[in-house]
């Protein structure tokens, strides 16, 4: 890795993240579909049929990582769309530019950047998303603010991302399967227990779909809403700049 070039300001969290994709890039895809068993996927159709956005409109994604969200949105919303991708690991930025080049897809920016300081100007996009971003971003309601910001009034938010499983008996049988599955199919796929160790450890950590709605509405985002996936193992929240 880079850690030398890294600036005694640079906190662990935001250290660590870096870290991790950096080493999981290459892999990252295929890692995907073997933690969740392709089900990533529907999650993320599910998101974009939720948001069934309109011929001609701008998605500005976030985190967007190799560019799931970015071809189901270009897939979904037909002629003249557009999407900007934006992701703070250039090693992620590079895999994704590269299976757009191969899949003949044009209407993309990639720009490597920061959810919390997006490079945009107030009220750009028609859209914007975050897949299994958010939880990895160290100021979540800095990010929040500024993707709200970048929205033009009348726009929508969408963030996908592990969620609390509401349906007893089966969180226990998912804690079990993430604390003891992930890691060592991170290590055996990826030669990477640490990185997806991590990974369980953030989704633990993050908000439930309650607690997450109210940070949505303290950033100013309007009408509210959740879906869970999977007994909530993940969860779509959407929010409207009005
Ligand atoms: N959205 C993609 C998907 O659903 O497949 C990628 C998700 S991946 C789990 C998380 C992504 O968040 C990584 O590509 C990582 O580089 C990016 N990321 C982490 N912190 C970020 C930040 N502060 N700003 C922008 N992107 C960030």
């Amino acid at each position: 890795t880079h850690f030398g070039f890294e600036t005694v300001a640079e906190n662990d969290k935001a250290r660590r993240v870096r870290g991790v994709f950096d080493a999981v890039a290459k892999r990252y895809d295929v890692m995907n579909d073997f933690m969740s068993g392709g089900v990533h996927r529907l999650w993320k159709t599910a998101m974009i049929d939720w948001l069934n956005p309109g011929p001609g409109s701008h998605l500005l994604d976030v985190a967007g990582g190799t560019g799931d969200i970015a071809f189901r949105f270009l897939d979904k919303a037909g002629a003249g769309a557009h999407v900007t991708v934006a992701d703070i690991n250039a090693e992620m930025i590079m895999v994704g530019r590269d299976r757009a080049l191969d899949q003949g897809r044009l209407a993309l920016d990639w720009t490597v950047g920061d959810a919390e300081k997006l490079a945009f100007k107030d009220r750009t996009f028609d859209y914007v998303t975050i897949a299994f971003g958010i939880r990895n971003v160290t100021r979540i309601p800095e990010a929040l603010k500024e993707m709200r910001r970048v929205l033009k009034p009348g726009g929508r938010f969408m963030c996908l991302e592990f969620s609390k499983v509401v349906v007893p008996g089966l969180d226990k049988i998912y804690e079990e399967y993430s604390f003891r599955v992930i890691p060592r199919i991170g290590s055996m796929v990826a030669g990477n227990a640490d990185a997806y160790r991590y990974l369980v450890e953030s989704i633990r950590k993050f908000p439930d779909q309650e607690t997450f709605a109210g940070m949505l509405r303290t950033a100013g985002f309007e009408q509210v809403q959740v879906r869970n996936l999977t007994a909530g193992v993940a969860a779509i929240h959407s929010g409207w700049r009005l």
